[in-house]
């Protein structure tokens, strides 16, 4: 088990930072926490990497107690912090040999450079690098040590588009390589995009917690369908099968409906009944972003004391 947390909780005074998390992570690749700010993403991976006591519950990680084995853990973990303060004044090498120090095992600047892809960058100031790079030496920091866990506190956040689909790549490879890479983020196309796994939380509780596939296909509400057709369509059959008309768009007739698939299946045979040709099909069901949206809803803050909460996803799931 790379990382097991039973009924874990943190609190800040009155603020309820966690709120008995159970999560289970066994498998390799790369695990997302998403949710928004103050949702406590940044106090789950802080106890995890021995960081941050948590008030209550169990959490082991790599089989070990982060809050009593810490210095055997982080020889272990790879660690990205929200922020790292590196002396300005050091080359790229230099910063990656000082951090090596701390390590019973290091590999070597150049390799942990060329897996940043910042080669040519060895012997660059920090100061002279751009925010892109600085992020990336900030990753190879996590990668000094040859971590079995590596864990990135919001690896993309201030970076430009083209920034961020670099630390997506290193971050990609660090998984085909057979890494178990934990990250946070607030940006839902990117959990989309690079996880295997999405853990939502909210108000630190895990509100849903799947593959982006699985998030997706447990989403409740409708799918819209526009068609159009070589000639006039009686949609009477198809309200009979659940598929619900609102006019025409673009030259398209308009649909929604709970259930896509019964709706293209009654869609095949209302044509096929009317004598029809299908020109155009397109069809948009709920995305990450719609579940996301309908899970977190309101304001963070409204939520944080609030005790009585409608069922979760993970719940339905279960
Ligand atoms: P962000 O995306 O903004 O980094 P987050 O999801 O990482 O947020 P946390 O930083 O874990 O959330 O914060 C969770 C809650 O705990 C927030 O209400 C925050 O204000 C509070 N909190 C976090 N750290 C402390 C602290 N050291 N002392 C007091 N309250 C804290």
């Amino acid at each position: 088990m790379v990382i097991q947390a039973e009924k874990l909780s943190k609190h800040y005074g009155t603020t309820r930072a966690l709120q008995g998390i159970d999560l289970q992570i066994s498998e390799s690749g790369i695990v997302g926490i998403l949710g928004p700010n103050g949702a406590g993403k940044t106090t789950m991976i802080e106890i995890f990497e021995g960081l941050r006591m948590p008030s209550s519950g169990r959490v082991s990680v790599l089989g070990l107690d982060p809050a009593r084995q810490s210095s055997t853990l982080k020889q272990r973990l790879g660690i990205q912090l929200q922020s790292t303060s590196i002396p300005p004044d050091l080359t790229s090498t230099e910063i990656l040999k000082l951090f090596a120090a701390f390590y019973q095992k290091s590999l070597q600047p150049g390799e942990i450079l060329k897996r940043i892809e910042l080669q040519e960058k060895a012997g660059v100031r920090f100061s002279n690098l751009s925010g892109g790079q600085q992020q990336r030496i900030a990753i190879g920091l996590a990668l000094v040590n040859d971590p079995e866990l590596i864990l990135l506190d919001e690896p993309t956040t201030g970076l430009d588009p083209v920034a961020r689909r670099g630390v997506h790549d290193i971050i990609s490879r660090l998984r085909d390589q057979g890494s178990t890479v934990l990250l946070t983020t607030h940006y839902i196309e990117e959990a989309e995009k690079l996880c295997d796994r999405i853990i939502i939380v909210k108000s630190g509780k895990i509100v849903a917690d799947g593959t982006p596939f699985d998030l997706v296909s447990q989403a409740e509400g409708s799918s819209t369908i526009w068609i159009a057709v070589d000639g006039e369509l009686d949609p009477a059959p198809l309200q009979q099968a659940g598929v619900t008309p609102q006019g025409t768009e673009g030259g398209h007739l308009h649909f929604i409906t709970l259930d896509p698939a019964a709706a293209v299946i009654a869609l095949g045979h209302v044509l096929q009944a009317q004598n029809l040709r299908l020109i155009d099909l397109r069809m948009k069901r709920p995305t990450l972003e719609d579940v996301y949206l309908s899970l977190i809803g309101q304001p963070e803050d409204e939520q944080v004391h609030d005790d009585a909460r409608k069922p979760s996803m993970q719940n339905r799931a279960e």
